[in-house]
This record gives C-alpha cells, sequence and structure tokens, in this order.
C-alpha cells in the first residue's frame, strides 16, 4: 500500500497504476479477488491497510502465506503465518467464519460488538501452515505451452505440440487427462520427506500463469 514501498519488492514505480487496475476492473462490476503475501518486516506493518484499502472497495481479499519458491531460499525469514495474521486483524475487528473453500478459508470482517454484517470478506489460503494438496484440483499453463500439475513439481508438460501446426483437439484432451493424474503432493511431500531447497525445483511465478 506503501509507493516506495511498492518500489522496492517489485522493482517498479507502479503503485498507482495497480490501484487504477483494481478500480477499473470494479467500474465494470468484475468480479474480483485481491490477492496479498504479507512478509516479515517488509509489509506486515500494513495488515490494516490492506483491510481498509479492501472494505472500501468491498472487494475480497485473499492473505495467501509466501512459499519457498523461485529463488527464495530465505523464504522463512519472511515468512508470516494465518494466525499471525488472523490475530493482528482480531485486534481491531472481529472474524467470522463463512465457509471453508478447497483452498481458502473465508471469513467476513466486522466492526467490534455490531451486529451488522458489513459484508467484507477475508479469505486465506495457507499452503505451508495448513496444506491443503490433497484436494488441490489447480494445474496451470505456462507462456510457452506447458502444463504444470504443482508449484513445488520439477517437470512440466509440453502441450504446444497439440495445438501446432493446428490443433489436434482429441489428442490434447487426452494427453491432458492423462497427464492430470501424475499431479503430485506438492508441499505435503516437501515437508513430509524435508527436502531441502536445493532438492526441489521451485518455479518463478511471474513466469506462470493462472
Ligand atoms: S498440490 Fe502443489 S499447487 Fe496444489 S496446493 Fe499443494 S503445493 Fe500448491
Amino acid at each position: 500500500m506503501k509507493k516506495e514501498k511498492f518500489k522496492k519488492i517489485t522493482g517498479f514505480d507502479l503503485l498507482s497504476k495497480v490501484i487504477e487496475g483494481i478500480d477499473y476492473a470494479l467500474s465494470l462490476s468484475m468480479p474480483l479477488k485481491v490477492n496479498t503475501v504479507i512478509l516479515k518486516e517488509v509489509n506486515d506493518d500494513e495488515i490494516f491497510d490492506l483491510v481498509d484499502f479492501a472494505r472500501e472497495r468491498k472487494v475480497e481479499l485473499r492473505f495467501i502465506e509466501y512459499m519457498p519458491l523461485g529463488g527464495n531460499s530465505d523464504w522463512e525469514r519472511y515468512f508470516v503465518s494465518e494466525k499471525e495474521i488472523k490475530e493482528k486483524i482480531k485486534e481491531r475487528y472481529e472474524l467470522l467464519p463463512l465457509r471453508k473453500e478447497k483452498i481458502a478459508g473465508v471469513y467476513e470482517v466486522r466492526e467490534k460488538e455490531t451486529p451488522f454484517s458489513s459484508g467484507q470478506k477475508i479469505g486465506f489460503i495457507s499452503t505451508i501452515s495448513n496444506p491443503f494438496c490433497n484436494s488441490c484440483s489447480r494445474i496451470r499453463i505456462t507462456s510457452d505451452g506447458k502444463i504444470v500439475l504443482c508449484l513445488f513439481d520439477k517437470k512440466s508438460y509440453d502441450i504446444k505440440a497439440f495445438l501446432r501446426p493446428f490443433i489436434r483437439e482429441e489428442e490434447l484432451f487426452n494427453f491432458i487427462r492423462e497427464t492430470v493424474k501424475l499431479k503430485p503432493e506438492g508441499y505435503i511431500k516437501y515437508k513430509r520427506e524435508s527436502l531441502t531447497f536445493e532438492e526441489n525445483s521451485f518455479l518463478v511465478m511471474r513466469k506462470m500463469g493462472g
């Protein structure tokens, strides 16, 4: 939420553009969720700023725990858990559990001692403190046409061959059907086998599509 800090984290002085983008999407009534990652001693003093930003705009805010991906070998130094974030929020607001999705626990933020619903939702995606790999249905596709089954998987599977020079739809679907069966347990395996940072593959998120 702070211009200088945004620049330091991302390398770009573009906070106002990001906010403009969010506001524009909202002006078009697009369904929107804003994801954010809290980092210890970097932006953990901005939890209320983020909650208030979301409340002003009535947009759902999601706190995603920081993960050991893409070269951040000192990730534990920056890690802030769901529990810590909730404790901070509860200093000012009540958090009422609304629903448990496959990947996120969703809460309503309410002013303390107010019986009225604020309608403001906050979600927590806590891969580290509450891993949900066993029910994760996410796969991703990279910009160069490869399927990635898990953020903690070393492998990727090329589907471009089914799309160039022409689309071979049936073969593509069959390939995807077979490939998703190989989805690994991701972070749960990393933890169970006490893999080190070097032993696992860590994808760079900015190269990855959703
Ligand atoms: S299976 Fe992989 S992508 Fe899914 S939650 Fe676990 S680590 Fe993340």
